[in-house]
């Protein structure tokens, strides 16, 4: 049993806190919402009044943030109350340059980091399930490991300090481009007056079968469109890409176009919906 100190109880992190709680951890957390607060002490967990009383006490502290802002301001209060020997875990999708950042100042003030953001969406969260890429020291990876098996079934060792980060980019990129060529594919069909469903079902068999088509082909087709993984938060992720990209001076010309399609989705208004959505961007081109 560990003592963990969460930060940010929202969508992600407030089911997976309570997974740590039924694992048989201690956990105190802190959100800037104080309804968020009392979902975790339902839970069973305990609620803190600010960052410091979350790490008070902590052998490890968890981070679940929005962004890159949040997270070093966050990071920067934790360093500051840290004990010696904190584990500090950020599960947030953040930029991969900013991950190596706080395991650098980490690592001054005796604290071990690791990134280890996660892939599954709210589903994953809630079930336990999700996928985790971490970056950062071997030893620091094993000794989370027995934590990080209450949040998820797959856990990998990426590599270095941002290495998860650059893993989960990579993820992100790939999921946003299937979203689009899965809308291009809708709108051939229907623009064509073949049958989606049908059509759909048989991708979904083959060589182009896909999570995305396995999971979103239904919704999709009829249009519905409720979050799910935000398309605000999608556009965040393809501006971490394009970023990482940029900085390890490789050219990622498909990426850079999807990015587009998720600005162009959130410049329509379509901000809050599932990044699904992007199918009324396909949609709208055509007219
Ligand atoms: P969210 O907005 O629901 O939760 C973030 C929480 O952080 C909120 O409760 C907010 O009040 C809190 N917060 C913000 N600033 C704070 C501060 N300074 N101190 C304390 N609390 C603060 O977002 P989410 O969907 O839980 O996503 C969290 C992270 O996980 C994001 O980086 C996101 O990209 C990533 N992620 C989300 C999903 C998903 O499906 N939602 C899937 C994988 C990864």
């Amino acid at each position: 049993m560990t003592t963990i100190g969460f930060v940010g109880l929202g969508v992600m992190g407030s089911p997976m806190a309570a997974n740590l709680v039924a694992a048989g951890h201690a956990v105190t957390g802190y959100d800037v919402s104080a309804e968020r607060l009392d979902r975790l002490a339902d839970a069973g967990g305990k609620a803190a009044g600010d960052v410091a009383g979350a790490v008070a006490g902590a052998d490890v502290v968890i981070t679940m943030l929005p962004d890159s802002p949040q997270v070093e301001e966050v990071a920067a209060e934790i360093l500051r109350h840290a004990g010696p020997g904190l584990l500090y875990l950020d599960m947030s999708t953040i930029s991969p340059s900013t991950s190596r950042r706080v395991a650098e100042q980490a690592a001054a003030r005796g604290v071990r980091a690791l990134d280890a953001p996660v892939s599954g969406g709210e589903r994953g969260a809630v079930d336990g399930t999700l996928s985790i890429m971490v970056g950062g020291a071997g030893g620091d990876f094993e000794a989370a490991l027995p934590v990080l098996r209450a949040l998820g079934t797959t856990i990998v060792h990426v590599g270095p300090p941002g290495a998860g980060q650059t893993v989960k980019a990579a993820n992100q990129l790939v999921v946003g481009g299937i979203y689009g060529l899965v809308a291009e594919a809708i709108v051939l069909l229907e623009g064509s007056g073949v049958d989606p469903v049908a059509g759909l079902d048989v991708l979904a068999g083959g060589l182009a079968g896909s999570r995305v088509l396995d999971l979103k082909r239904h919704s999709m087709i009829r249009r519905e469109f409720a979050p799910g993984f935000r398309i605000d938060l999608h556009h965040k992720d393809m501006g971490i890409a394009v970023a990482a990209a940029r900085e390890a001076g490789v050219a990622l010309p498909l990426t850079g176009q999807v990015a587009q399609l998720v600005a162009a989705a959130r410049a329509q208004g379509h901000g809050s919906l599932d990044h699904s959505a992007l199918l009324k961007v396909i949609e709208r081109l055509n007219g």
